[in-house]
């Protein structure tokens, strides 16, 4: 198995094949695109069969080792069992048990109309991020042994994607881990999540700024090409095709765990910002999963919405994104879009890369079809299932109150942007799996806002606030944030 950039130029100025482990601690390719196989993995019916029975862990050997193909299976199999533990997902509902790692919990049952939540935020964060996280911090840990090497992950966050970075690399050998966050800009349950982390690998600043601010302190230290080499600079970005294959897995689980024969079809929502996730459901489609639908659920930051349901892909400024209240899909655009055109226009890399420098130069593309328009695949779509919905605060607050009305649980802000745009699409005989992306706990103000009651913490959170916390302050200064880290790689 090898793997191909979306924009790879002809084949003769293509680079070599790279394997897995190559792409495994890098984001984009060189030539701007990202990394996808050269061809999908097929799985057969009775490969099917034989992984209903299967644990998650060695699900998940079982697909990752049609992607890592480099790596030996004893030691990728030592991989998966190592990350996927129900210590690790300890988080589950009452009635949901642990060692499922995504339990399923049928919701309703209405006739042949079937709505499932699939928990995926069982982990230490609460969010889905971890499925593919956890992973992460153990291949990277694998990886960089083996290299005899070392990788400082250095990042921005808003709040989900550094705590499950954190969470995954803490106590790892080899990794350190620079995380910038604005400074009193986070929740407070947000904010003691990371900064309680004690491991001395883990480096907490908080920035005297927005979130720009951080981000631009990233690109700048990115851009100084001499000091991101010597100092070992790596990400751990939506865009990294590990967390992506990750993720796949958890689709087949559902699938196997809704259904009793691979003749039977499920379709899953999924709430969306960059489309990393539901990237991951496209892929175990394409491998051959019966899945029917791939809904496509957004917040009123509806990128990808408008491409489902128009052709037009058209990417917001900062001032037309809004801050919701589902707010880790509050994107301006969907950074791993960029895999799915690939395969909607044929697979042909210079389509791809005129497409996404229009992106660049006017700030989208239109593939309806229509006169002027880049190009007509938007009639493609269909045929890859995908389909569409957005919601807004007020649907959010009304699925969060009929949720725990109708079946007496709590979920949070994104799984209700999931469970609104899901009931507009659930069809007769084919059971509708909704993906549910973080814990009510982690949102508990709107939670409050809808249902006038606080959310029950998972044991070990409680008093998560009055920990001891470890961070610097800092204020936007690139030469400062260098020296910092300069002087705590001691490289
Ligand atoms: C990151 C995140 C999403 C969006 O996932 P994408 O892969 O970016 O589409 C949705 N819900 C929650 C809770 C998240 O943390």
């Amino acid at each position: 198995m090898h793997y191909v950039s979306t924009r790879a130029a002809s084949a003769a100025e293509s680079q070599a094949p790279q394997q897995f482990s190559d792409i495994l601690l890098g984001g984009l390719a060189p030539d701007g695109g990202l990394y996808l196989p050269s061809e999908y993995p097929q799985v057969t019916g009775s490969e099917l069969d034989a992984w209903r029975k299967l644990p998650y862990a060695d699900l998940a050997f079982e697909i990752l080792r049609k992607f890592a193909t480099d790596i030996p299976d004893a030691d990728l199999k030592a991989l998966t069992a190592r990350t996927y533990t129900a210590a690790v997902y300890r988080n589950a509902r009452e009635g949901e048990a642990a060692s499922d790692i995504t339990p399923l919990r049928v919701l309703e049952q209405d006739g042949d109309k079937t709505l499932i939540l699939q928990a995926l935020s069982n982990g230490p964060t609460l969010a889905f991020k971890d499925m593919a996280m956890q992973l992460l911090g153990n291949l990277f840990e694998y990886t960089l042994a083996k290299n005899n090497a070392e990788l400082n992950i250095f990042g921005a966050t808003s709040g989900d994607t550094g705590s499950a970075a954190e969470y995954a690399m803490r106590g790892k050998k080899g990794i350190r881990v620079f995380m910038l966050s604005p400074h009193k800009k986070m929740s407070a349950f947000q904010t003691a999540q990371m900064f309680s982390l004690q491991d001395p690998n883990i480096f907490n600043i908080a920035v005297e700024g927005v979130f720009d601010d951080c981000q631009d302190m990233v690109k700048a230290v990115s851009n100084d090409l001499d000091f991101k080499a010597r100092q070992k600079i790596g990400t751990v970005n939506s865009i990294n095709w590990a967390r992506v294959v990750a993720q796949v897995v958890y689709y087949f689980r559902g699938y196997l765990a809704a259904t009793t024969s691979n003749d039977q079809k499920v379709s899953f929502t999924v709430p969306s910002g960059n489309f990393g996730n539901i990237c991951a459901g496209h892929i175990a489609r394409m491998m051959g999963l019966p899945i029917d639908k791939l809904v496509v659920a957004t917040n009123e930051n509806n990128v990808l919405d408008e491409f489902f349901r128009t052709g037009v892909y058209r990417v917001r400024k900062a001032s037309e994104t809004y801050h919701t209240s589902s707010p880790s899909m509050d994107i301006s655009k969907a950074s791993n879009f960029e895999r799915f055109v690939y395969d909607l226009v044929g697979r042909d890399a210079n389509r791809v890369r005129a497409l996404f420098q229009k992106v660049e130069t006017d700030g989208g593309f239109d593939l309806s079809g229509k006169p002027g328009s880049d190009g007509d695949e938007f009639r493609l779509v269909a045929n890859y299932g995908f389909v569409s919905g957005c919601s807004n605060h007020a649907n959010r607050l009304d699925t969060i109150r009929e949720v725990l009305d109708d079946y007496g649980i709590t979920i949070d802000t994104h799984t209700a942007d999931g469970i609104k745009v899901a009931r507009e699409h659930i069809a007769p005989g084919v059971p509708m799996i909704v993906l549910e992306t973080a814990l009510a706990a982690k949102f508990n103000e709107t939670i409050l806002e809808a249902v006038g009651m606080d959310v029950e913490r998972p044991a070990g959170f409680e008093d998560i606030e009055s920990l001891p916390q470890k961070f610097i302050v800092m204020p936007p200064d690139v030469a400062k944030m260098k020296g910092y880290i300069a002087e705590h790689t001691g490289l």
